[in-house]
This record gives C-alpha cells, sequence and structure tokens, in this order.
C-alpha cells in the first residue's frame, strides 16, 4: 500500500491548532500531520487581543491553544512564519514560500479573517490601527497609553471592547457608528441602547448614526471628519468594522467560495481533498438551513474539532447553536444564537445592569438570548440558554421574564403553545 501522504492544515490558529489536537488526541490519528501558519507564533488565542493583552494584564504565555509541547510530544510538524502560496487539489501539494512543497492527502484550510479596511480618504495616515493579531495588539497598546484622545470606528463587539479597554487606559474615547445604537445588528435598539448607557456611564462619546467621512492629519492623525461634519480631535484612530474572511488561497485553488468558503455540514468543500473550518468557513448549518459563516471563538472551537472527525471518515453535521462572549468594562456579555429574526423581546432584570438577560422569540420560541455577568446567580446562565434556544420550543415570556424562575426550570418540558 502507498504510504499516507498525510494531512496538512494551513492556518495555524485556533480551528488549525484543535483539528490538529482532535485528529491525535480524540481520532488516534497517526499519519504524516503538518500546521502551516502565516504567523511565526504557536497557535495562539485572539479574545484576549482586545481586552487583558491589550491592557498588559493578560501574559503571552496565557494565550496558548495548546501546551507548548503538544505539538513536539504528538509529532505535529509545524511549518510556522511559512505563507502557504500556492494550493494545488488535484496534484495534492501546497507551496509554502517560493520553494517548499508539502504533498498532502487531504487538506484543511483554517486561514481566518482579515479587518475589513476604512476606505476614506486619509485612512492610511500614522495612528489608524487595525486589530487582528498580537503584533497589531501590542502596537495598539503602546499607542493608547501614549495617546489623549482616541476614535473608535465601529460599534461592534470589537469596537464595544476596544472603547472599554481606551477608558480603563484613561484615554478620552469616541465611538462613531452608523447605526442607531452598538451592537445594533445583533441586539437591535432597545438592548443595544442598554450597552449604549453602559458606554456613556463610562465617559465614552457615542456618535452613533454618524459615520466616518474622512480622517485628517498630515502625516499622523489629528481628527475625523464625520458624515454629519462633526471634527472630533484624536491622536489614534481604531478601525473596527468587521471582517473579512481569507479565502484568495481556496479561490484560486477552484474552490467555491461566496462569502466564505462554502461547505457542507460537516465541513467539506466542494473538492474531495478539502475542508476548511473556523472563520473563513462558510458551512450549512442545518438550524438555519442556510449556510452561516460565524466568527467566533467557539465557532472555532467546534468547526476544528468537527473537521477532525471528518478526515477520519468520521463525519458529524455541525448543529450547535452559535455562542460568542464579550468582555467589556469588567462584566462578562455572552450571547448565544444568531440574530435572525425576532418578533419580541423578553427582559429579566433591568437590561444593562449585572445579571440581566434578554431572549429574542421568534413567534414564542427563543431564537437567541444576551446575558451579562451570568453567573452572578450561581448558575451557567449562558448553558441554558444555549439549551433552550437548542431546544426550539415555545416558551412562556412571563416565566421567562421572572428572576425567581431558576434558568435551569427554562428549558421546556413541552410546547406551551404560547405565540
Ligand atoms: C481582537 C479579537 C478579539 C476577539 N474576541 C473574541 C471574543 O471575545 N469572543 C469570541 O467568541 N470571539 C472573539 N474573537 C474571534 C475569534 O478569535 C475568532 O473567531 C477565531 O480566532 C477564529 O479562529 P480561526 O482559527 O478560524 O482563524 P484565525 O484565528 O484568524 O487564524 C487564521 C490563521 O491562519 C493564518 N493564515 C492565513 N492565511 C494563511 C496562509 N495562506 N498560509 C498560512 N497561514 C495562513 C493567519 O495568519 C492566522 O494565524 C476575537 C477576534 C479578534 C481578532
Amino acid at each position: 500500500m502507498p504510504a499516507d501522504p498525510g494531512i496538512v492544515i494551513i492556518g495555524a490558529s485556533l480551528a488549525g491548532a484543535q483539528a490538529a489536537r482532535a485528529l491525535r488526541l480524540d481520532h488516534g490519528y497517526d499519519g504524516p500531520l503538518t500546521l502551516v501558519g502565516a504567523e511565526h507564533h504557536l497557535p495562539y488565542q485572539r479574545p484576549a487581543l482586545s481586552k487583558g493583552y491589550l491592557l498588559g494584564t493578560t501574559e503571552a504565555a496565557e494565550l496558548d491553544v495548546l501546551d507548548p509541547r503538544f505539538y513536539a510530544a504528538q509529532d505535529v510538524a509545524l511549518a510556522l512564519g511559512a505563507p502557504a502560496t500556492l494550493l494545488d487539489l488535484d496534484g495534492r501539494r501546497v507551496k509554502l514560500g517560493r520553494n517548499v512543497e508539502l504533498p498532502f492527502g487531504q487538506v484543511l484550510i483554517a486561514t481566518g479573517a482579515r479587518p475589513r479596511r476604512l476606505r476614506v480618504p486619509g485612512a492610511d495616515l500614522d495612528g489608524v490601527h487595525y486589530l487582528r493579531d498580537r503584533e497589531d495588539s501590542e502596537r495598539l497598546g503602546a499607542a493608547l497609553r501614549a495617546a489623549s484622545a482616541v476614535v473608535v470606528v465601529g460599534a461592534g463587539w470589537l469596537g464595544c471592547e476596544v472603547a472599554a479597554a481606551a477608558r480603563a487606559l484613561g484615554v478620552r474615547t469616541t465611538v462613531v457608528d452608523p447605526l442607531p445604537t452598538p451592537l445594533y445588528h445583533v441586539l437591535g435598539d432597545r438592548i443595544g441602547g442598554a450597552v449604549a448607557r453602559r458606554h456613556l456611564d463610562h465617559g465614552v462619546e457615542l456618535l452613533t448614526g454618524d459615520g466616518v467621512e474622512a480622517v485628517l492629519g498630515t502625516r499622523s492623525v489629528e481628527a475625523v471628519r464625520t458624515v454629519a461634519g462633526r471634527r472630533v480631535p484624536a491622536d489614534l484612530v481604531v478601525v473596527a468594522v468587521g471582517a473579512v474572511p481569507r479565502t484568495e488561497l481556496a479561490e484560486a485553488a477552484g474552490l467555491r467560495v461566496d462569502g466564505g468558503i462554502v461547505t457542507d455540514g460537516c465541513l467539506r468543500t466542494s473538492h474531495p481533498a478539502a475542508l476548511a473550518a473556523g472563520d473563513v468557513a462558510r458551512h450549512r448549518h442545518p438550524r438555519y438551513l442556510k449556510p452561516v459563516r460565524i466568527e467566533h471563538w467557539d465557532n472555532a472551537v467546534v468547526h476544528g474539532t468537527a473537521a477532525a472527525a471528518t478526515l477520519v471518515g468520521e463525519p458529524v453535521t455541525i448543529d450547535h447553536v452559535p455562542y460568542f462572549f464579550s468582555t467589556q468594562y469588567g462584566s462578562t456579555l455572552e450571547y448565544v444564537g444568531l440574530p435572525t429574526t425576532s418578533d419580541r423581546v423578553v427582559t429579566r432584570g433591568e437590561p444593562g445592569e449585572p445579571g440581566f438577560t434578554a431572549f429574542w422569540l421568534d413567534r414564542g420560541v427563543p431564537v437567541a438570548a444576551l446575558t451579562m455577568d451570568g453567573q452572578t446567580d450561581g448558575q451557567d446562565a449562558a448553558g441554558h440558554l444555549r439549551a433552550l434556544v437548542a431546544a426550539g420550543h415555545t416558551a412562556d415570556p412571563r416565566r421567562l421574564a421572572d428572576p425567581g424562575v431558576p434558568m435551569t426550570e427554562l428549558l421546556p418540558h413541552a410546547p406551551t403553545g404560547v405565540s
């Protein structure tokens, strides 16, 4: 029998490392396994880059996805600082840089995403920052410590976290976003409004319903001009307007790409030798009956693990309820579900206050939920909320709203018929 050419994983980050771990430890895969990474670091976690690592309270060693000894101990070859430049799927080989070629039997593409660029005049001035990698976080942390005023462009999860970090460092902070509230596309106006109040309470100037028209300055940032004509002085601008999947390698290889590498529910792409996982993958999700691309830490872990199962010929359809966490002003926000259609929002506790929870219902069925400091009642609120959404049954809005009803008892035993 010909020797197993093995598996190559392109993208040495969360999804890629989880796949390597699961291949070796969960499935006992013992063929050749190589993790290829454009960055020089061992796989690391990104969430702290906009929180503790940015603030200097989290050490670099705490970012490791896996114990650094794992790779040698489990015979996982590492090609770090070696971006894959060409993927030849029919020839079953990947090129790293100019001269190195790796053969494979199967390849997993986990190339993640990169920040969407701000396309306005002045966007290339010194002092305009993006945040994706460790180095970005180190540069931004140093710049924030020296800054007097920062404008954060975009009030999504990342923008909100950067604003909170900037305030923790005592920097005057303005957030600009064209939508009516922070996180509007996820939380809507009522709960987004509660998030807005927390930022305002911590001294952030919020310019919602407005956009950045130009970054002003001669060599470096001096101010930002908004569409509404405001001039906001700043020596630093942080752009947090979303991320785009890094699909160029896959596209050039002829894979089907449509807002991410298109996969089935088991992460198989349009070529039998290739899978995709993590931020770059747009997988068919049976719960949502459509392909979804999810930029969450949890999703990358689920995908990495599931990709390993598919790679060893034991595919499982991914049907998880998405989960996202965020830390802002010392509070943890946890969101389960996806912002799909909902016709009603039910709240338990005062929105914006620790312990509050919001439920999004669609015809009586909870489809998403947000909880803030959900551990304060001694329960893993997010876990129960996830189970509630996963159940997909109608729930009694009065019980959802009643803090006296434990989260453990929210799961309906049978459909209640509430509509
Ligand atoms: C600042 C920040 C804060 C975040 N905070 C949270 C949070 O609080 N909660 C949460 O749930 N999620 C958070 N996330 C999202 C979460 O970190 C991502 O969903 C997760 O990192 C995705 O993992 P991934 O492995 O798919 O992709 P990535 O982590 O993006 O890794 C992809 C890797 O592939 C490499 N690569 C790309 N192209 C090539 C190539 N051609 N050859 C070789 N390597 C290549 C890249 O350099 C990168 O190292 C945050 C993300 C960022 C950036």
